[in-house]
């Protein structure tokens, strides 16, 4: 069994930051109550930027073809719900731009993004950039509108929404406990991809209490800056000082 994580690396956010108006935009996002707004935010400038990862995870998944897996995400990017997984194999805690709630929580909840709304969205933050780059980026841009029916405002779902609606991936993460469940006396390999400290209680702590307690596991760690393993899990497994991105790209 194989035990995959995604991490902030997949946000492919270094390749961002040094892009005129991504920081500050970020920064008031955040600021404003606008943060389920950012991985439309990083869409747009991975768009512009030519920066994809759906070709290493399409390695990925091709890798784990035939085996009995299951992958948890905590980066926001979209393209990792769009990689041919097993189907049910695959939940995002921490949300994406591929849904819509509503910050009130009404009847209203939960909508997939239509597209006409991503690209309608994608326009406005494009022109939004501008006044962010004249440093009047203010108090956000005006984002999805307001809901229909209750008059609050609409957001992605994502955990940077002010109140995050988590049904959105309840259904997914009950499957993975079940999954995880079954792991215990099973050959199991866990392999933690890009995972920084930003929810260490989502993947990093888990993986590596899942790995400890089980005798036949092996237990990896790739990461840029943050690949350091315990002691304790030294002997089942390495930690590896590689972007994980450029590390799938050299698998094959
Ligand atoms: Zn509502």
């Amino acid at each position: 069994m194989v035990l995959v994580g995604l991490g902030e690396e997949f946000d492919a956010e270094s390749g961002l930051r040094q892009m005129p108006g991504y920081g500050p935009g970020k920064e008031i996002l955040l600021d404003a109550g606008s943060g389920s707004l950012l991985p439309a935010w990083q869409e747009l400038f991975r768009g512009e930027a030519g920066i994809s990862v759906s070709a290493e995870l399409g390695i990925l998944a091709g890798l784990l073809e035939g085996k009995n897996y299951f992958v948890v995400s905590v980066s926001v990017n979209g393209e990792i719900a769009d990689t041919p997984w097993r189907s049910g194999r695959l939940v995002m805690p921490c949300g994406s731009a591929l849904s819509v709630q509503c910050d009130g929580s009404c009847e209203r909840n939960l909508n997939k993004a239509e597209q006409t709304q991503r690209r309608m969205l994608q326009g406005q933050l494009r022109q939004w950039r501008e006044k962010v780059l004249l440093g009047e980026g203010g108090r956000g841009p005006e984002g999805l509108g307001i809901c229909p029916v209750c008059g609050k405002r609409m957001e992605f779902n994502n955990v940077y929404c002010p109140h995050y609606d988590e049904n959105g991936y309840l259904q997914d993460w009950n499957n993975y406990m079940k999954w995880l469940q079954g792991t215990l006396n099973r050959k199991l390999v866990v392999l933690e991809l890009g995972v920084g400290m930003q929810f260490p209680s989502v993947i990093r702590f888990p993986f590596e209490k899942a790995a400890y307690f089980n005798n036949q596991a092996r237990f990896y760690r790739v990461h840029e800056k943050l690949y350091q393993i315990t002691e304790e899990l030294g002997a089942k497994g390495a930690g590896i000082a590689k972007n994980a991105i450029d590390w799938l790209q050299n698998l094959c």
